[in-house]
């Protein structure tokens, strides 16, 4: 999934396979809250299947995605009957693929034989840390040699795979969440999803932060360390499918929510501050004096917006630090991810 400029609108059918399976309990874990449902009733797929399609615009690429973290570790029969009727959709022309969400300690020689029997284009791969430190303080129960494992054997079995991570797990540091990033590029994923850890009522996170064992993400830490990720995605072409919280109204329920990020705009305000941070790395290596000058940043298609910040925040702060007269944002064709082109219109 290298960016290649104009792609089809990409439209994913979830099908969230809520927490079967899986014998874990990660600290910061409540799938029944994180999907939005609390069961899973296999008679429901097929009507939830056609009910995205109805409304799936033409020419979308549109791939049944399992969903749930753990999709590999399910009651094998299921798993195949599962694809079977996504497969069955894929055949039928109404779909283009299968993807899916599973842990590392999921993968298999084995389990990936089973797979390559159907049109999974994507397995994300739940990695949410390369440091053992950070996955035993999470109670994730495997270890980074087990995602090093997958990734090897994903590669080795030629099927696309994606990396999940998180920002602000117990004993994380921006060194050890830039670290998994880069881990996560140099296994060669086409793909990655960025999530802050946010603490939920009935999770041992929430234990853990009322004993004072474990400080929440403040918005102001979730976005800057989610933009030095994002950063190294996004320099290794890696494209990024969701940058932010989970789809959830329980994200906003104060019954369920205790503590850390639930900003809806927090994957914006830090792929912003990215886009930020890579302007001000261009103006700042200009030789001439911007002081009273007026500028033209060129920006990726749709990304104008991200480029002035919310509010404006980002130009007000380009005028102010380098004494810009006049500065106008625009996008250009052939401009990909953060990348921007400066011109200096007047002296
Ligand atoms: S592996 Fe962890 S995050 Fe995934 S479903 Fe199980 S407990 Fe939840």
């Amino acid at each position: 999934m290298r960016r290649t400029g104009k792609v089809r609108k990409h439209i994913n059918i979830p099908i969230f396979v809520v927490h079967m399976g899986c014998p874990n309990q990660c600290v910061f874990c409540d799938q029944r809250l994180i999907s939005g449902t609390s069961s899973f009733s296999e008679e429901t797929v097929r009507g939830k299947i056609e009910e995205v399609l109805a409304t799936v615009p033409p020419n979308a690429e549109v791939e049944i995605a399992f969903f749930g973290g753990s999709f590999t570790g399910i009651d094998r029969d299921l798993m195949i009957r599962l694809l079977d009727t996504a497969e069955e959709y894929v055949k039928a022309g109404k779909v283009q693929g299968i993807r899916l969400s599973t842990r590392p300690d999921y993968i298999s020689e084995e389990i990936l034989e089973s797979l390559s029997r159907y049109t999974v284009r994507e397995v994300e791969l739940g990695v949410q840390s390369i440091s053992d430190t950070v996955l035993t303080a999470s109670k994730r129960g495997h270890t980074a040699a087990d995602t090093y494992r997958a990734f090897d054997l994903l590669r080795a079995a030629g099927i696309p795979f994606g990396g999940q991570m998180m920002i602000g797990l117990p004993s994380a540091t921006v060194e050890s969440e830039i670290r998994t990033a880069e881990e996560i590029c140099a296994a060669g994923a086409s793909s990655c999803r960025v999530y802050p850890t946010a603490v939920f009522h009935g999770t041992e996170l929430a234990e853990m932060t009322e004993r004072g064992e474990y400080l929440p993400l403040t918005l102001t830490d979730a976005v800057e360390r989610m933009w030095r990720v994002l950063d190294v995605f996004d320099r290794h072409g890696v494209v990024c499918l969701r940058a932010g919280l989970c789809e959830s109204d329980n994200m906003h329920d104060t019954d369920t929510f205790l503590a850390g990020v639930n900003h809806p705009a927090v994957g914006e305000l830090a792929r912003s501050a990215l886009m930020a941070e890579r302007i001000e790395e261009n103006l700042s290596s200009l030789s001439e004096s911007l002081c009273g000058s007026s500028i033209v940043i060129e920006v990726a298609k749709g990304a104008a917006s991200l480029a002035a910040g919310q509010h404006r925040a980002n130009t007000l702060r380009f005028l102010e630090r380098y004494g810009i007269k006049n500065l106008k944002i625009l996008e250009k064709d052939g401009i990909i991810g953060y990348n921007n082109i400066i011109s200096i219109l007047s002296p």
